[in-house]
């Protein structure tokens, strides 16, 4: 159950998914798990990308996606010319609605806790990384699976290690019997898309990559549509051309994770 509080923004799509589980496709890919909610925290709008036909496959499935954003990117102008600020961050969240919206997820939640600001003071009582653990922890009630960044952060943005580690926290202190599964995001080695802009990505050895969920052309499509909601971000031709580069390197039908414990 999502709760709105007077420290966190929310804003519910209400969508339905697009696809109730009433008859599975023969080509249906096959889910390593299948739980009914799946809970996403991530730092930035636009951070959902690197996973999105994973969470459009979720969605068409049936399963209730929700995404949870500690920031609302209001420090990124990416390539839009806008200053970093309050307007910025209400583009980008619009852009995190569009994309969630593509993807068929059920909820957006913005945490709206600074961008570039987490790895801030983090142990100081009151900094945004407490305030976080703090929020987060009321917000994500008893999940099923929680999905989120490894410790790399993609590339190391600290904003991302810092959701990483304090939802790490959170779910390491559950008892087993209520601790949700957690997932990190990973890209296989060997798998880095090849271009100057992401050699600086982790990669994971795929011995440890144990988790998959595999999508459709349709989930690669929705993936698509999601990219091009980020305008703030990327120009014409990156947004275009994203999500099939994603596919043809990193993914090759199959997001990848591994289990956090
Ligand atoms: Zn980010």
């Amino acid at each position: 159950m999502i709760r709105s509080t007077a420290t966190i923004a929310l804003a519910a799509l209400a969508l339905a998914p697009a696809w109730a589980g009433a008859h599975e496709p023969e080509d249906a890919p096959q889910q390593t798990a299948q739980p009914r909610q799946v809970t996403v925290v991530l730092a930035h709008p636009d951070d959902e990308l690197p996973m999105a036909p994973a969470l459009a496959a979720l969605a068409r499935q049936g399963v209730r996606v929700q995404i949870a954003y500690a920031t609302q990117g209001d420090a990124g102008p990416g390539v839009s010319g806008m200053a970093p600020g309050k307007e910025l961050g209400e583009v980008r969240l619009k852009e995190a609605f569009c994309a969630a919206e593509a993807l068929g997820a059920a909820s957006v939640a913005s945490l709206d806790r600074g961008d570039g600001r987490l790895g801030l003071d983090a142990h100081r009582e009151g900094s945004p990384a407490a305030r976080l653990l703090t929020d987060l922890g009321a917000w994500l009630g008893e999940p099923e699976t929680i999905i989120t960044w490894g410790p790399d952060g993609g590339y190391g943005h600290a904003d991302h290690r810092m959701v990483s580690a304090v939802t790490t926290q959170i779910v390491q202190a559950l008892p087993s019997g209520r601790r949700p599964k957690l997932l990190y995001l990973a890209i296989p080695t060997g798998r880095l898309p090849p271009i100057p802009q992401m050699a600086g990505w982790a990669v994971t050895d795929p011995a440890l990559l144990t988790e998959s969920i595999a999508y459709t052309p349709a989930d690669l499509a929705a993936a698509k549509t999601a990219a091009a909601c980020h305008v703030t971000q990327f120009d014409e031709a990156t947004r275009a051309g994203m999500m099939g580069l994603f596919d043809a390197t990193m993914w090759q039908g199959k997001v990848h994770f591994r289990r956090a414990f």
